[in-house]
């Protein structure tokens, strides 16, 4: 079985192969199924924005498409940047260091720095079977950056366990704690569950 991943994000491409490839699932990147266009992320909800994108992918394609919607949900800004993770601050141009030093703004002097990962995974089926998977890594946002493993926001985060950022700890310890191992592993078991692996 060979999805098409409805994304252009290299770092969730590598972590979608590392994971699934094990288990003799294909991933290839849209763009080398010859979609050149990013969907519209219009949802109010990590669920329907990655439905969104894994419906659009699949009905171009009509391929089995899946998409992951995720971000980062700091407490003490009730939630944000939550589904707005990837434009934060200065929108999608900003690199990943600058939403980072930006969030590390906002939370200068805040002592809660509780925050969780999301991840939701759709994988639609050109017959119109819909897959669903969600998972969460709660932990806390460090004052300052550290290591540059993974992307985004992994060198301000610590997992709930450990002193350090995800950009320290690397991504083999990331593949078996984060958000989106979590979602992949729940997706595991609904692909298992319906009979598709
Ligand atoms: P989207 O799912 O394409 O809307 O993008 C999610 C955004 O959330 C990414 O561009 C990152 O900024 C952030 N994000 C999601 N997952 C991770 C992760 O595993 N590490 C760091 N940042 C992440």
């Amino acid at each position: 079985m060979t999805f098409i991943l409805a994304s252009n994000n290299m770092g969730k491409l590598r972590e979608f192969k590392e994971i699934l490839e094990p288990l003799g699932i294909g991933v290839v990147p849209q763009a080398l199924a010859g979609i050149d266009f990013e969907v519209n992320e219009t949802g109010d909800t990590f669920e329907e924005n990655a439905y969104l994108k894994a419906s659009t992918v699949a009905q171009v394609t009509r391929f089995p498409a899946v998409a992951d919607d995720s971000g980062l949900c700091v407490d003490a800004l009730d939630g944000a940047p939550g589904v707005h993770s990837a434009r934060f601050g200065g929108g999608k141009d900003w690199t990943d260091k600058q939403k980072y030093d930006y969030l590390l703004e906002k939370l200068d002097g805040v002592t809660d720095r509780s925050a969780k990962f999301v991840s939701c995974i759709c994988c639609v089926f050109p017959d119109g079977r819909i897959l669903r998977a969600r998972g969460e890594c709660p932990g806390m946002i460090l004052t300052e950056p550290h290591g540059d493993a993974g992307f985004g926001y992994d060198p301000v985060f610590a997992p709930e366990g450990y002193a350090k950022s995800f950009g320290e700890l690397g991504q083999e310890l990331k593949n078996t704690i984060s958000h989106r191992a979590r979602a992949l592993a729940a997706f595991r078991e609904e692909l298992e569950r319906n009979g598709i692996c």
